[in-house]
């Protein structure tokens, strides 16, 4: 049943998206924190522990979704940075993708071509592009759009996966940073990958991780949540269950504590005021907190491998 919620047209969900069991209300009355846009929400998750699946209820139809962008939405503008802060930037981020798509390649392939599917501004293409890719992206946001071709030069193009037609077969690896739980249907998206890559070709998905160590801190005022622009909170589990269903062979899903400094910081200041703002710095003190954070979670990993902030999916298309 549609239900307005704040002039947001939304519907709610009883069920779990991924196995189908019934959902329990964990948290109720949430805000966006961020940017201020209307609604108030609520995050159930599955009944079913071994799965442990969160949405955003009631969800926004996709209709309205556009409300929950405002302009200055963060894919929107490439980061501004001085020149040192730009180069450690480059080495860190050349080094991430570096580590990242050589655990999916084994010594020796070749570099092809690379979607990135939920490009935003478009900086990660750009330095897999200077690793010797040939990269593309899409992404429903027309800033995004612009700015990843007026910055970079960047062959992106604007819509949904779907919209763009790619031929079976296309590509030897796709990425989605952060975009299944943006999104109503991750299921349909992770089919679609299935289709375009090549035989043998891999996709690497991250997205937050429901049962991280910072959840578990800061519950509702967890900065991962993101409500109403997160619509899903995924555990391991049904990350994989879910890539499994759609036809991908799971090579590896593990935690890692990807942005956890950040994560610490942000929820610290939702919970503290409630929201967090754009302008939002940390303290000195603040951020060393969010250093012993990252530490305490790293040593946790050691014994419980989903307690990190990010979830790294790996999975290839059958030869
Ligand atoms: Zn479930």
């Amino acid at each position: 049943m549609t239900v307005i919620n704040q002039g947001i047209k939304s519907v709610n969900i009883q069920k779990c998206f991924v196995c189908g069991s019934g959902g329990v209300d964990l948290y109720s009355g949430m805000r966006d924190r961020l940017f201020g846009a209307p609604g108030v929400w609520s995050i159930s998750r599955c009944s079913n522990a071994l799965c442990g699946f969160m949405w955003l209820n009631p969800q926004p139809l996709p209709e309205d979704t556009g409300k929950l962008y405002t302009g200055t939405y963060y894919t929107h503008k490439p980061p501004e940075y001085s020149r040192l802060k730009r180069l450690t930037r480059r080495l860190k981020q050349g080094g991430f993708g570096r580590l990242v798509w050589s655990s999916m390649y084994h010594q020796g392939e070749k570099k092809g071509r690379l979607l990135e599917v939920g490009s935003g501004a478009g900086y990660y293409l750009n330095e897999m592009r200077g690793l010797g890719w040939t990269v593309e992206g899409v992404d429903f946001d027309d800033g995004a759009v612009k700015c990843a071709k007026d910055a970079y030069g960047l062959n992106v193009q604007r819509g949904t996966l779907k919209q763009c037609c790619f031929p079976d077969n296309t590509f030897d690896a796709i990425t989605a940073n952060h975009v299944l739980e943006h999104i109503h249907d991750p299921f349909s998206l992770l089919k679609e990958c299935l289709r375009i890559l090549k035989p043998g070709g891999c996709l690497v998905v991250t997205c937050p991780n429901a049962k991280s160590l910072g959840h578990k801190l800061f519950k509702d005022a967890c900065y991962h949540l993101d409500p109403p622009r997160h619509l899903y909170a995924f555990t391991n589990d049904s990350l994989k269950a879910l890539a499994r269903k759609a036809g991908l062979k799971v090579l590896s899903a593990r935690s890692t504590v990807n942005a956890a400094r950040h994560i610490f910081t942000t929820s610290r200041e939702i919970r503290r005021i409630g929201k967090s703002p754009q302008e939002y710095m940390p303290s000195k003190f603040e951020r060393a907190l969010g250093v012993l954070f990252m530490a305490i979670e790293l040593i946790t990993l050691i014994v419980n491998k989903d307690a990190g902030e990010e979830l790294v999916l790996v999975a290839r298309k059958n030869r």
